[in-house]
Formats: structure tokens, C-alpha cells, sequence
């Protein structure tokens, strides 16, 4: 293992400059592990950020993954996402109710929402919709 500490170097993804740049320890989470470290690029002061990119990312940003397609700028949002997916969705929209039957691609009104998309069938009574805002699991035939 290496040695890291207060004053020592350590490379870290700097969050202003966007590159994974060396870094000077501030304070130490544990003993191993940096907390605070300060740039020597632009000597902004930051939490340290593992350049190997062992961070976990949420279930949504999962979602969207597989869902962009390859090839593509990784900044689209949940948001640009609704959009396209209201242009390929079903035309006529449904109103949703718990005890509705829908589909994959159905476009649906929720009274709480707004419109969405069915994503996925998640069970039975289960579905998986895509709104302007998030995705979230919606009971059906109830
Ligand atoms: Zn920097």
C-alpha cells in the first residue's frame, strides 16, 4: 500500500478542472484514506475523488445508460429522455388509474405527474413510467 497523508501527493479527479490532477492532502478520512485535498492546478480545495472511478452510481443513472443507446453524449437527461420517448409513445394518451391495464409505450396521464411513458413491465401489477422529472413504479391493474 502506498503511504498517503497531510502534505502528501495523491492524484484526485479535480472537480474544476475536470482532469485527474495531482493533489495535495488536507485532512485524512481514515488512515489510508484522503478527505479534503487541495489542487495544485487551481488550488481550489475539495473532497478527494478516487481517479480509478470506484464510485457507485444510483439506480437511475443505470437506467438512463441502458436506455441511451451507444455512441452518444453522456449528458442526457431524464428530461430529454420523456421527451423522445412522448414522440415514440403511443398517440393517444390514457388516463391513469390503479385499476388501468397499460403497456409497454403507453402514454399515460397521471393526475399527480403528468404525462409519461411506460418503460417496463415490472410484474403484474406493476409498471415502470417515465416522467419529465424521474422515473417512478406505478400500481395497474389493481
Ligand atoms: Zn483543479
Amino acid at each position: 500500500m502506498s503511504v498517503i497523508g497531510v502534505g502528501k501527493e495523491i492524484l484526485s479527479n479535480c472537480s474544476k478542472c475536470k482532469l485527474i490532477l495531482a493533489h495535495i492532502i488536507v485532512t485524512m478520512k481514515s488512515a489510508t484514506e484522503a478527505d479534503k485535498v487541495q489542487c495544485k492546478t487551481c488550488k481550489s480545495t475539495q473532497s478527494f475523488k478516487d481517479p480509478s472511478g470506484k464510485k457507485k452510481k444510483t439506480s437511475i443513472s443505470k437506467v438512463i445508460k441502458s436506455a441511451r443507446g451507444s455512441g452518444k453524449k453522456s449528458t442526457e437527461t431524464v428530461g430529454e429522455l420523456w421527451t423522445k420517448a412522448l414522440t415514440k409513445a403511443n398517440a393517444s394518451s390514457k388516463e391513469y388509474t390503479i385499476r388501468g391495464s397499460f403497456q409497454m409505450g403507453d402514454l399515460i396521464d397521471h393526475p399527480t405527474f403528468g404525462q409519461g411513458v411506460v418503460e417496463k413491465l415490472i410484474d403484474n401489477n406493476k409498471i415502470e413510467v417515465l416522467f419529465q422529472d424521474d422515473y417512478r413504479t406505478l400500481m395497474h391493474q389493481k
